[in-house]
């Protein structure tokens, strides 16, 4: 089957030696062996999230760890405040719609990150507060979010959790949960880790499992205590996803011997000579405090599904869409995984062919 180059914002394009563990024979998981393994997983994702706090592993993709995060620390009724500065914010909205928590929108225009008074506003008035969600890299305009700033600001809510969607943002940008006082971080396998997809990642600080022991939203397949009892020892409560955990296990080990400063730094090099060359060809980034690695553009003199298409079908390269209104304005290009100066040149070539074609 002819493959694409994924210059989409995941899943990527992975190394050949992270693809091949995939193809090795299943291992049985519960056995020292294994245990071993999740071990140095549970380790290193703790090096990759920066924490001190537990991260649970599951079976899932990102949304699925956004729903673990709401429905561990939340109740039905509880009131909570969410960022809304394009679909990932919302989601954390319909979330929590979806089970009965009472939401308060900080809607964000697109594009723009949140002002961190903003969210003072809303909890000034709103101060019976469970939980504020956010999200680090808002992946529909690439916008950043001020996590620091904005959990400085919740350190004067004991009783407030804060709960941060870095499914985009972790490991390209800079994330200190446990300094910048983040008590629920989650995020998928398929971004800047670059592995499949399929797994999903939460870390939880010790407020948040206690907020976790009253939750009645808590469900059977997510409960927390179940994951961080069972990591303790070195195991899941359920049947792991074998191979995409042993590509995990490559994957950590890899930047942990890079290094996560060097590994942030090779994708901003590429961040900022693919964002050189979008600028040459005329297009603007939307986002004001644009993350690394998400290079969202907005064109009124082209129609961008076009673009999207023809990138597609006469150079093999995927770019990312936008949906409904912006689909024919927006399109986003990510150089997260096994992307280089290469991929990008061919990229830009490919984008400049399509704009003459276009004209
Ligand atoms: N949050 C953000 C910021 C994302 O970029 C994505 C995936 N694009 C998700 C959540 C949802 O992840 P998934 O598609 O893996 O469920």
């Amino acid at each position: 089957m002819k493959h694409n180059l994924l210059m989409v914002l995941g899943p990527t394009e992975v190394e050949r030696d992270i693809l091949e563990v995939a193809s090795n024979p299943q291992d049985y998981m519960r056995t020292e062996d294994y245990t071993r393994k999740w071990l140095r997983i549970f380790e290193n994702l703790k090096y990759a999230f920066q924490t001190e706090n537990p991260v649970v592993v599951f079976a899932s993709s990102g949304t699925g760890s956004m729903e673990a995060a709401v429905t561990n620390v939340l109740s039905k009724g509880d009131k909570a405040i969410y960022i809304n500065g394009g679909s990932f914010g919302k989601r954390w909205g319909d979330i929590c719609l979806k089970h009965g928590v009472r939401t308060v929108e900080i809607p964000v225009e697109f594009g723009k990150s949140v002002e961190p008074e903003q969210v003072r506003t809303a909890l000034e008035e709103n101060p019976d507060t469970k939980a504020v969600f956010a999200t680090l890299n808002e992946t529909s305009s690439g916008a950043l979010t001020g996590i620091k700033a904005i959990g400085g600001i919740l350190k004067a809510y004991p009783d407030t959790l804060f709960v941060v969607d870095c499914v985009s943002g972790i490991l390209a940008d800079e994330f200190l949960p446990d300094s910048w006082g983040v008590d629920v971080a989650v995020s998928a396998s398929q971004k800047a880790f670059a592995l499949p997809p399929g797994l999903g990642f939460m870390s939880v600080s010790e407020k948040a499992l206690k907020f976790a022991e009253s939750a009645d939203l808590r469900s059977f397949y997510f409960d927390i205590f179940d994951y961080v009892n069972n990591a303790k020892r070195g195991q899941t409560p359920f049947t792991p996803a074998v191979s995409l955990v042993n590509q995990l296990d490559k994957r950590l080990e890899k930047i942990r011997k890079e290094g996560l400063e060097n590994f942030r730094a090779r994708y901003r090099k590429n961040t900022d000579y693919l964002r050189a060359g979008l600028e040459k060809l005329g297009f603007k980034i939307i986002a004001e405090n644009p993350a690394n690695c998400t290079s969202a553009v907005y064109t009124t003199e082209y129609d961008a599904s076009q673009i999207v298409s023809i990138m597609r079908e006469k150079h093999g390269i995927e770019i990312a869409p936008s949906g409904g209104e912006l689909k024919t304005h927006v399109f986003r290009i990510g150089n997260y995984g096994n992307i280089g100066e290469k991929e990008i040149k061919k990229c830009l070539k490919a984008l400049e062919v399509t704009l003459k074609e276009l004209r």
